[in-house]
């Protein structure tokens, strides 16, 4: 029960979950597009004592998706856990977003968590336990202007969330959603200064007047938090949290 597969387990949120898993004994395969990510991986390994893989795969290809998931059985025996997590993002008002970006942000965001649920879904069938967990996002509740792309791929993985939770069911497989606020991350950088181009303001402003403005803590979410909660719905005891969106965004969809 404790071999978990976290795509984007090389940065940001899921480095966090990753090392919060490796703290908690899992055994891992850790994927990403970040170029030590085969020193992250032993790394981590040696640090908590267990076994921690890395898969360069791109999400943008099915292909690859699919030899991932192979590499991830073989290494670790099976895969009892997956967390899709890998995202990215791209700010612009919707008549000057650049249809390649829609295009890319839906294939990572969206349809990537399609393809590595499919492929890890008949060996959690067959052995009768599964956890998906998908790191979605406020934006999966929630829209913001000038994220058409992000907003309508978080609102998608809302869905396949209860489709899987509905037919993994009978199976003890059950798939979840986390849907963080702003958490400070290489992702959130970099938009900072997008959406500071869009909205015309500078970075600070941003920070205060688009992105805390929403959460009322007026604080970023802090990844341990994330990392908490994806590792209590990995747990064999959460047999019946399943279908579920949970919200660690400070209070913003209490809004
Ligand atoms: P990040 O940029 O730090 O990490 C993203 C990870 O995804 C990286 O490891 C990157 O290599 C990987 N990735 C991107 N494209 C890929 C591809 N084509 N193939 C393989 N891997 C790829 O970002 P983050 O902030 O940690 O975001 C992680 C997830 O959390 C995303 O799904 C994001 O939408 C979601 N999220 C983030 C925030 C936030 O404020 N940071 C809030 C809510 C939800």
């Amino acid at each position: 029960m404790k071999n978990a597969l976290i795509t984007g387990g090389t940065s940001g949120i899921g480095l966090g979950i990753a090392r919060y898993f490796a703290s908690h004994g899992y055994n891992l395969l850790i994927n990403g597009l970040e170029r030590n990510g085969t020193e992250t991986a032993h790394d981590m390994a040696t640090e908590h004592g267990v076994k921690v893989y890395f898969s360069g795969a791109n999400l943008m290809q099915p292909a690859q998706i699919r030899e991932m998931v192979q590499q991830a059985e073989k290494a670790l025996g099976q895969v009892d856990v997956l967390v899709n997590n890998a995202g990215i993002q791209h700010v612009a008002p919707v008549d000057e977003f650049p249809e390649e970006k829609w295009d890319s942000i839906l294939a990572v965001n969206l349809s990537s968590s399609f393809h590595t649920s499919k492929a890890v879904w008949k060996g959690m069938k067959e052995r009768g336990f599964g956890r998906i967990i998908n790191i979605a996002s406020a934006h999966a509740l929630r829209a913001s202007e000038y994220k058409a792309a992000y907003v309508a791929a978080k609102h998608g993985i809302a869905g396949l969330t209860k489709v899987l939770a509905l037919e993994g069911a009978p199976f003890n497989i059950t798939c979840n959603a986390i849907c963080p606020g702003y958490v400070r991350t290489p992702l959130v950088e970099a938009q900072i200064a997008d959406q500071a181009k869009a909205h015309q303001m500078t970075e600070a402003e941003v920070i205060e007047k688009v992105m805390l403005k929403k959460q009322p803590v007026k604080q970023f979410v802090d990844v341990c938090a994330i990392a908490q909660m994806a590792l209590l719905l990995a747990s064999p005891a959460s047999s019946q949290l399943t279908g579920t969106m949970m919200p660690i965004d400070g209070g913003w969809s209490a809004q």
